[in-house]
């Protein structure tokens, strides 16, 4: 009893309830000056692992069930892109140690991952072979580190995440598998979403749902159609930006108070005045529950605080809410019986 091997699985913690999966790690150690926007490579993993091993530990703080091995965009296109494809295997391996360190030093579930691999074309066959050879030698240095379960995401052609899906659930892994949504409300080879999810629930998927693209206003009527069409747990990890109905992804946003951006779109490292505040993030997550979802996560521009914020709204106190605001002792606006009156008489010319 109570050693490791009895540790619950996925599947079994989300019988129980939800589940959080961190992840995001991109934009925030792009943020943090490990990681250069545009093409996206994690080779922070090989030049900065203390920063990655960090952020994962700052993620579980923050009430994360999950250490996601930081492997997205660590595929030989993305490392052909840079010039850099010998480095794909040592950059592999180095992901899943770390996120393997600290999934053991916290009690946390060890997920591998794979993603879009952009060089998939719906209709042709030979990108599909090269995407499912990329797909194969990720998923296999993630089983040779003994992760718990393998996460396929930011798929926009549901048959390379059906491809994904397939070489996952080779290995015996449960997959959790997330379509990326632009703004088309459809697949990029035009199936519905809610269709996609079933096919992929049919195909084996043992959690279907939605990451990144979208924030929370505009990933919750996608949601709403997906759970009555599938009966497997749904995910739900949207981007935390305030994208509309006019502005459905994070890409399509336009700020009209700045407009000199490098790549002339906020997208991606101008975001920050579009950044949900941790409150919505908790509306998000109770509004998601209540729908019935139970995989949970925050993508491309969270930050701890949000991940503390989905935690607490689903009712737990991860070690981070030790510090969760308590304005009582403000000496402004506090309300402590030992505070000056003459700061409290203050507080409406703050
Ligand atoms: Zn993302």
């Amino acid at each position: 009893m109570g050693t490791s091997d009895q540790r619950l699985g996925l599947l079994e913690r989300l019988a129980e309830g939800p589940v959080i999966c961190a992840e995001g790690y991109l934009f925030e150690l792009e943020r943090r000056g490990y990681l250069q926007a545009g093409a996206f490579v994690p080779e922070v993993v090989l030049e900065h692992p203390e920063e990655v091993a960090q952020l994962h530990r700052q993620f579980v703080h923050a009430g994360s069930d999950v250490v996601e091995a930081f492997t997205y965009y660590a595929h030989r296109e993305k490392l052909r892109l840079i010039g850099k494809e010998e480095l794909l295997e040592r950059l592999n391996r180095q992901a899943l140690a770390l996120a393997k360190e600290v999934a053991e030093e916290s009690g946390t579930l060890f997920a591998g991952d794979i993603c879009n691999t952009n060089v998939y074309e719906s209709g042709d066959a030979e990108a599909a072979r090269r995407a499912r050879a990329m797909f194969e030698e990720q998923v296999g240095w993630a089983v040779e580190a003994g992760v718990d379960f393998i996460v396929g995401e930011t798929f926009s052609y549901a048959e390379e995440a059906l491809i994904g899906l397939e070489v996952i659930k080779q290995t015996g892994l449960p997959a959790v598998i997330t379509l990326a949504v632009h703004r088309a409300p459809e697949t990029r080879e035009g199936w519905s979403i809610p269709e996609a999810c079933k096919r992929l629930e049919d195909a084996g998927a043992d959690v279907v749902g939605l990451n990144c693209i979208r924030g929370p206003q505009t990933m919750l009527p996608l949601l709403q159609e997906i759970m009555p069409a599938v009966d497997v747990p749904v995910a739900a990890l949207p981007v935390p930006y305030r994208t509309r109905s006019e502005e459905p992804s994070f890409q399509s946003l336009r700020d009209p108070d700045y407009e000199d951006f490098p790549s002339g779109i906020p997208f991606p490292t101008a975001l920050d005045p579009f950044t949900c505040n941790r409150y919505e993030i908790s509306d998000f997550t109770r509004e998601a529950r209540d729908l019935g979802v139970r995989y949970f996560g925050v993508c491309c521009g969270a930050a701890p605080h949000h991940i503390r914020s989905m935690a607490e709204a689903l009712g737990r106190t991860p070690p981070a809410s030790r510090y969760s605001e308590d304005m009582s002792k403000h000496v402004f606006l506090g309300s402590d019986p030992s505070l000056r009156r003459q700061n409290l008489e203050y507080r409406s010319e703050l």
